[in-house]
């Protein structure tokens, strides 16, 4: 191994990943410091990052409110397992309820991730199915909800689901249209998953009235509701949640991803009386410990305490107006600082690529759309930066001969 202090050349970095790391791919630099929107390699190449861990880091890097939660907690009571309760969980909870309007009888159950919160959804769908007699789960194509058995039953993406066959039975996989829709809920259905955009598949928004439709059907039909909102969720979008734009509740949510700004942990919050778990049923050794869920508070509190979500929406619209009309960009979509930037050639991955040479960091999700997932903090310089570079890599991609430089799709970029 290198020792921390040496400078590791790129193969050396390269060889020790391959020799001692799962090829699972991704791997695009060593990167070893962060500072607000900012992060450095091993060469000292100072990024501008504009993934932000994939839509994690709300605060940007090192954040002091980040810093000073992991410090103080780390050093009171980091875990106790789920043997106990503890005041950061206690407190996390009850701010999640009241920030989504779960109602006096909803509650919230901690894990430590994204894929482990949509498991815990997709167990009280089942438990809610056994009341009814409902045991199909319906999810939407082009859904990414995680890579355990669970969630992947719910992503029906060939690549990742093909090798781990079979998965869950009673799985049904719709297009994301209304009519799709209307035709597949009825008395068979447990719940209907959805994110609320589709971050995965490169920033795609649902149909208008679609969760209002889902809700009124679900409804009708006996149905849970359950947003993903791991990737939307805690102000990405410039809302607290985004199913709050839509004027629907949903009687499950799923969180993740920002919820500790760069902490691992997640969450399904239920909403109303759908609780249905009860002792024995579930549980998580590391999930809601006392370090993850002070974390999860400091964020929270910041990003309220600041006026971030209004950052989000103004910094949303400057960036979409910024990116109109560069070479190669044909629009935007998404919400808040969840942007997807659609291309005129699938060279997604070469303007990845030609951006991270330049000192710019942001995602290729798909062959035609740029990703981008920057902090709540960000200000007219960062934009300014990102506008800069993001012109300069187009550019090039648009100077090159575009069919040399078509992307593989090969699936590296996502989580
Ligand atoms: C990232 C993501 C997941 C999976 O989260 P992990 O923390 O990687 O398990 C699930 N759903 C959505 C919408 C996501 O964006």
């Amino acid at each position: 191994m290198t020792p921390a202090s040496q400078t590791p050349t790129t193969q050396q970095w390269q060889h020790e990943a391959s020799r001692d790391l799962m090829n699972l791919g991704g791997r695009l630099a060593l990167l070893v410091r962060g500072e607000g929107s900012h992060v450095w390699d091993a060469d000292g190449t100072r990024y501008l990052d504009f993934l932000g861990g994939i839509a994690v880091n709300a605060l940007g890097h090192a954040h002091p409110v980040f810093v000073d939660a992991v410090s103080r907690q780390a050093a009171r009571l980091a875990h106790v397992s789920n043997y106990f309760a503890t005041p950061p969980q206690l407190e996390l909870a009850a701010r999640l309820k009241r920030l989504a309007g779960a109602g006096e009888h909803g509650h919230v159950f901690f894990a430590n991730s994204g894929s482990e919160a949509n498991e815990t959804a997709i167990k009280l769908a089942r438990l809610h199915g056994r009341r009814t007699g409902a045991t199909t789960i319906v999810s939407l194509n082009g859904a990414f909800h995680g890579r355990t058995m669970g969630s992947l039953s719910l992503t029906p993406k060939p690549a990742y689901q093909d090798p781990f066959r079979p998965l869950l039975p009673d799985v049904v996989h719709i297009d994301p249209t209304l009519d799709a829709l209307e035709q597949v809920i009825d008395d068979t259905v447990a719940a209907l998953v959805v994110e609320p955009i589709q971050g995965e598949a490169g920033v795609v928004p649902l149909p208008d009235g679609f969760l209002r439709r889902a809700r009124e059907l679900t409804r009708e039909h006996g149905a849970l509701l359950i947003v993903d909102e791991v990737q939307t969720g805690v102000g990405r979008t410039g809302e607290w949640f985004a199913f709050q734009r839509e004027g629907i509740v949903p009687d499950a949510m799923s969180l993740a991803k920002g919820i500790a700004a760069g902490f691992p942990l997640g969450a399904l919050v239920t909403f109303g009386d759908n609780d249905l778990f009860y002792p024995g049923t579930h549980n998580s050794t590391f999930g809601g410990n006392p370090l993850a869920t002070a974390v999860g508070n400091a964020v929270l509190a910041e990003i309220e305490d600041s006026g971030l979500l209004a950052n989000v929406a103004a910094r949303g619209a400057q960036l979409r107006q910024a990116v109109a009309g560069l070479p190669l960009v044909t629009g935007t979509r998404g919400a808040g600082l969840l942007i997807g930037i659609t291309l005129a050639a699938p060279v997604a991955a070469a303007v990845r690529d030609a951006a991270q040479r330049r000192g710019l960091i942001v995602n290729a999700p798909t062959d035609e759309v740029i990703r981008i997932a920057p902090a709540y903090t960000i200000g007219d310089a960062e934009v300014d930066e990102f506008t800069a570079l993001f012109a300069a890599a187009l550019a090039e991609v648009a100077a090159s001969d575009p069919n040399a430089r078509v992307a593989t799709g090969d699936g590296t970029e996502t989580p």
